[in-house]
């Protein structure tokens, strides 16, 4: 089968076949057209199947291709933003709307798995947001005070308790938050492809949307080789958009996340390193984030790209900084490694985007979109088939907004990461 995920990638290797989807030829039309097959437009296929309504999927590359093939696979609650911050920025009714609609967004995810039987190591078992130091430990408690006086399910755990179920004594402390879990990226979103097309919807991959036109009230999103006539238009391209709607890109600043995964470790290893089978990352700002997968394969990550020398520098950085916080990890070789691409906006705030009439969709998740996808996509589900009013969306209805120093910016992120991971690698 030809894939476009990175060769290397651990989920590549372990996610089941993806369901059979050709490329689009010839003429054909729906109600909704969705352009772009990762968790935000299969969410929405899936909804939008099960109300009954026609709907077609058309993916530049493969299922997955995009954030929803390559991360972490940490399915969190909320957004990094602070929660008592998203309804001082975003105003009342849309930041408590979009509070409440993310800070319950993993049970969407589970639920979804277990209702439709999907084979994607879904585990939820919690996550630690670990304190590196004491200003992490102060960040930490006043996001677990905000939360709590929510009523969240959420724990500040001393540093005793946080080296019991990490298996490493470097943190000050950790949130463990009982609502999220981890998940296989990409199996979930070829699981749920294939819950969209037993609901109705129809997925072409290697169908690239190269060109949007009118037709009369519809409108035509053209392929290289046909085209999908639909009253309305989902875009679910996200940081990974090509061809259309450069708009997209401009306004989201990349931030490329690496990880690395070793062999599964032999029981006796593997039970000394997050017993529990949570997932967990830092409060530094260049972050490291490590879990494991269904075959205790340890997975560890960070900020940076692997490629030319940079791949040489984090390679050896993530060596080092595994060792040093897990030593019984000295010789256990990486056997895989990949990256993606993450789309940061401004505010660190996703985006709803009405790009023209009848056409919208979300973006800008900020490297939370396992969740936030898969309800987003149910939002748009409710929005294009009328159930949700403009009035009623989690987020204001805005235009892309491009970043004038996005160049710069993505430069510093990327050569800082490296400067910083080269640096670290010898102290
Ligand atoms: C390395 C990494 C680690 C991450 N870790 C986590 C994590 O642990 N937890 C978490 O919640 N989130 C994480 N994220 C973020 C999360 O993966 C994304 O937010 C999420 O996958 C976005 O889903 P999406 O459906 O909106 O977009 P995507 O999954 O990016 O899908 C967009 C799709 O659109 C297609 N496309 C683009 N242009 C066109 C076109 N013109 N025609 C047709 N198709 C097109 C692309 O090929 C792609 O398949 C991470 C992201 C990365 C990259």
């Amino acid at each position: 089968m030809t894939t476009f995920l990175p060769a290397d990638s651990l989920w590549a290797a372990t996610a089941p076949q993806p369901p059979k989807a050709l490329p689009l030829e010839g003429a054909g039309t729906a109600d909704i057209a969705i352009v772009g097959a990762g968790y935000t437009g299969l969410s929405a296929a899936l909804h939008l199947a099960q109300q009954g309504v026609s709907v077609v999927v058309l993916e530049a590359m493969e299922i997955g291709h995009g954030g929803s093939g390559r991360n972490k696979g940490l399915v969190n609650a909320g957004m990094w933003v602070l929660p008592d911050d998203l309804p001082a920025t975003l105003g009342a009714p849309h930041g408590e709307r979009l509070l409440n609609l993310l800070a319950d967004a993993p049970s969407l995810v589970y639920e979804l798995v277990d209702r439709h039987g999907m084979n994607c190591e879904a585990v939820r078992k919690g996550t630690l947001h670990l304190a590196a130091d004491a200003t992490g430990l102060k960040q930490l408690q006043t996001r677990a005070a905000q939360w709590q006086a929510r009523n969240a399910p959420v724990e500040l755990l001393d540093a005793g308790e946080t080296a019991r179920l990490t298996g490493t004594g470097s943190y000050h402390g950790a949130l463990l938050d009982r609502r999220a879990g981890t998940i296989q990226p990409l199996a979930y979103a070829r699981e749920l492809a294939r819950a969209a097309i037993q609901a109705g919807a129809t997925i072409h991959t290697q169908s690239p949307a190269v060109k949007v036109v009118r037709a009369g009230s519809d409108w035509c999103v053209e392929t290289p080789k046909g085209h999908v006539t639909a009253s309305r238009i989902i875009v679910a391209t996200n940081a990974y958009t090509v061809n259309l709607w450069p708009q997209l890109r401009s306004e989201l600043v990349f931030l490329p996340y690496f990880n690395f995964a070793t062999e599964p470790l032999p029981a006796s290893l593997g039970h000394t390193i997050l017993p529990e089978g949570h997932g967990a990352w830092d409060t530094k700002k260049v972050l490291t984030s490590f879990r494991k997968d269904q075959t205790g394969r340890f997975i560890f990550g960070s900020v940076g790209m692997l490629e030319g020398m940079d791949a040489r520098v984090h390679a050896l950085w993530a060596r080092r900084r595994m060792e040093k916080l897990f030593p019984q990890l000295k010789g256990i070789a990486f056997q895989k490694s990949w990256y993606g691409m993450i789309g940061m906006t401004d505010d660190h705030l996703p985006r709803f985007h009405k790009l023209d009439e009848n056409i919208f969709g979300f973006s800008g998740y900020n490297g939370r979109g396992i969740a936030p996808g898969t309800v987003f996509g149910r939002v748009l589900a409710d929005f294009a088939t009328d159930r949700i009013s403009a009035a009623g969306l989690p987020l204001p209805v805005t235009q892309p907004r491009p970043r004038k120093i996005r160049g710069i910016q993505e430069a510093g992120i990327r050569h800082g990461a490296s400067a910083l991971h080269l640096l670290r690698s010898f102290i």
